[in-house]
């Protein structure tokens, strides 16, 4: 579904991204993952090599223009060409607002948020020149009903469902389409640390009966990067086994 196009995926370590990563290289994209540090992204390269899948994979501090601005730059050079970005990297949050410091607030927002205008403003003037591009960027289901404790990651990920209507709107003549994925609860690292207390009631109340694998995000983040997903902009498209309330 993907042959001959380039993607960059942030976060692509572990978890979501990861599982990205693997389904893209399945149906034969080109794909670059970003991580946080050099450490995980060797390791993440070499745990794919052993699977015998091959990509690059670069550290950039997403917050940094220069950085971003660079490594793009290079992957363009070294590619001819970037198709899609898939913004996955983030971080949760579940303190009391009384117990969350303003830098923590600042610190979600800065990854949640910032980090995707800075990629996607990077990779836009290569996109406009091919006229033609997709950005994916990773929601949640609290984006839409909020959760009862950690408020700058809900805030954050309203944030991203803004952004991505906003920048369908003005990208759309360029032929750039700009989507969302709204996980519900999914298996990775990130929802781990959750007690089994916790998250046994939290399954009753999803219809589907289960939380999300990664399989299942990736498998909607390869659909709407792919030309199966040609009408589509503007969307933020709920996986979650209608886990809202
Ligand atoms: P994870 O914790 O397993 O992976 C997070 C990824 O983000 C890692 O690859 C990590 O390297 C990267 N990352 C973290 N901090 C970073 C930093 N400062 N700079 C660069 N990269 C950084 O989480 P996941 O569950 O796979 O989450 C992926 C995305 O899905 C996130 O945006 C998350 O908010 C979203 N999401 C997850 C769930 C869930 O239940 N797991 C639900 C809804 C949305």
């Amino acid at each position: 579904m993907l042959e001959g196009k380039v993607a960059i995926i942030t976060g692509g370590t572990r978890g979501i991204g990861l599982e990205t990563v693997k389904l893209f290289k399945e149906n034969k994209a080109e794909v670059i993952l970003f991580g946080s540090r050099k450490e995980t992204v060797d390791k993440a390269l070499a745990s794919l090599k052993e699977e015998g899948i091959i990509v690059d994979g670069y550290y950039p501090n997403l917050n940094s223009v220069e950085e971003v601005n660079s490594v793009i730059d290079c992957i363009n050079t070294k590619y001819g060409h970037i198709d899609i970005l898939v913004n996955n990297a983030g971080i949760s949050a579940n303190k009391k607002i009384e117990d969350t410091t303003y830098e923590e607030f600042v610190n979600i927002i800065d990854l949640n948020v910032n980090a995707i205008f800075n990629l996607s403003k990077a990779v836009v003037p290569y996109m406009k020149k091919n006229n033609s591009g997709v950005i994916l960027n990773t929601s949640s289901m609290v984006s839409i009903c909020g959760q009862p404790s950690g408020v700058g990651y809900p805030a954050s990920k309203s944030a991203v469902n803004g952004m991505t209507l906003s920048l369908a709107r003005e990208l759309a003549p360029f032929n750039i389409r700009v989507n969302a994925v709204a996980p519900g609860i999914t298996n990775t690292d990130m929802v781990a640390k959750l007690p089994k207390e916790m998250m046994e009631p939290l399954i009753k109340t999803i219809p589907l009966g289960r939380i999300g694998e990664p399989r299942d995000i990736a498998n909607a983040f390869l659909f709407l990067a792919s030309d199966m997903a040609s009408y589509i902009t503007g969307v933020v498209l709920s996986v979650d086994g209608l886990a809202r309330n």
